[in-house]
């Protein structure tokens, strides 16, 4: 099968990896890519966003299935283009991925179906938003609807916080995201990351992950696209799992499917746990980058025949073989991210890195220049590691960060502490 993956992090060096494993891929480009990306595959200077460009690329390369990594192309509908012109996708079609791009969207499909999330109102204008959050108290939370690359929420511990975040959500911070802004209710409990297949109408637990959102050790600090991640997430129980696939995942797969835009992809769904219970922070129609780099490693070459399964409608009968095993990702970011950071430091170290089905570095923001592989975006790699414990996983993927030469590069030496009961590696 010749495959096209959309995409150029972490996430898509992971899936291209994946994809490898599998002896059905028998070509597979990647588009943009990356520097180490196109160490395992061919890279292609198309716009992922452009879905004339990737149309015209599937056609010269005699494409079958296409992947999309990134949530801006399935919002701005390339599966939709690309399923018409009669390919494989795995990826949601633009209606199906209003469930990352519109928070108030995802709200509605949620009280229309009843599953559980924060109580919630929605604003187009400030007075009315202000005049609720002055009603309400804090702490409560203010979000920008629509996209905004992680930064459009602001869980306000006072009334006067949250007040100031509608302002500036209405005065244009976050562009068109913030024309509308919900407002809700705080959640507390545990986070965690639950990751579903579905092709329209069957669903299948993909499995589940832990990611570390903020730049600094013991999570502090500003919010980033995520320094590490692990897989499995122990608060995902079997008895949580199970209730957050009936009484969340399954009532909005229903519900997407009865308003006629059925969702097809990886639902990834947010989840914060409490006592047991789940209950939805939010959406994602992709997988979460570092959180695919992880779940890679762990599914191997299966993963391509799930996703395939997924983009022809045929999951029933599927099912993911697990091993009893962790894996875990640590992002060596450059220093000063995610505010303003140098690009163009050279990184040593790469090629006597372990390369295995237990090691993988997967590159994120890389380039190659006068024969180095160089930085060349904010998170740069994800080192990442499988083993029979998450201890053996973590010493593994830390072994790997110290082996890497780049005097540039910061990471957070507590990945995984939650689960590793407060110690960092
Ligand atoms: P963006 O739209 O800017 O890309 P996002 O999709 O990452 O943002 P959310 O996942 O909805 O936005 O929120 C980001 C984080 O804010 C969550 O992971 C969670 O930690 C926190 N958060 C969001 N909603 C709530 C809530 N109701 N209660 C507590 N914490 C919340």
């Amino acid at each position: 099968m010749n495959i096209l993956i959309l995409g150029g992090g972490g996430r898509e060096h992971a899936l291209a990896w994946a994809a490898l494993q599998n002896p059905k891929c028998d070509k597979l480009i990647v588009a943009p890519g990356n520097a180490g990306i196109a160490g395992i595959a061919t890279c292609a200077p198309v716009d992922p966003c452009d879905a004339a460009a990737v149309l015209s690329l599937c056609e010269e390369e005699a494409l079958e299935l296409v992947i999309i990594g990134p949530e801006a192309p399935l919002a701005a509908g390339v599966a939709d283009r690309l399923r018409d012109a009669g390919l494989a996708v795995f990826g949601p079609s633009a209606a199906g991925a209003r469930l990352e791009a519109s928070k108030a969207f995802t709200k509605e499909v949620c009280d229309a179906c009843g599953a559980p999330t924060a109580r919630w109102a929605r604003f187009t204008d400030a007075a009315a938003a202000r005049a609720h959050i002055r009603a309400a108290g804090a702490p409560i939370v203010v979000k920008a609807d629509g996209l905004a690359a992680g930064k459009g929420v602001v869980v306000a511990e006072t009334v006067a916080a949250a007040e100031r975040a509608v302002e500036e959500m209405f005065a244009g911070a976050h562009g068109a995201a913030g024309a509308e802004v919900v407002v809700e209710e705080v959640l507390t409990g545990e986070e965690a990351s639950f990751f579903v297949l579905v092709d329209g109408t069957d669903v299948l637990p993909l499995g589940t992950a832990q990611d570390h959102k903020r730049i600094g050790e013991g999570d502090t600090g500003p919010n980033t696209g995520g320094m590490g991640a692990y897989s499995p997430a122990p608060v995902m129980t079997p008895e949580v799992e199970a209730r957050a696939l009936e009484e969340i995942v399954r009532p909005i797969v229903a519900e997407m499917a009865r308003r006629g835009t059925p969702y097809s992809g990886i639902l990834y769904a947010g989840l914060m746990i409490d006592a047991g219970r789940p209950r939805l922070v939010e959406i994602n129609a992709r997988f979460g980058d570092p959180e695919a780099q992880v779940l890679m490693l762990r599914l191997g070459a299966q993963a391509l025949d799930l996703m395939h399964a997924v983009a022809e409608g045929r999951l029933a009968g599927c099912r993911v073989n697990w091993s009893d095993d962790h894996a875990m990702t640590v992002v060596m970011a450059a220093a000063g991210y995610p505010g303003a950071y140098t690009k163009g430091e050279a990184i040593g170290g790469l090629d006597d890195l372990p390369e295995d089905s237990f090691h993988q570095c997967f590159h994120a923001g890389t380039a190659q220049a006068g024969g180095e592989i160089v930085s060349a975006g904010g998170r740069v790699l994800n080192l990442t590691a499988r083993g029979a414990t998450l201890e053996e996983a973590a010493a593994r993927a830390y072994a790997m960060v110290r082996a890497v030469d780049w005097a540039g590069g910061v990471w957070r030496a507590d990945i995984g502490w939650r689960a590793l009961g407060g110690g960092g590696a």
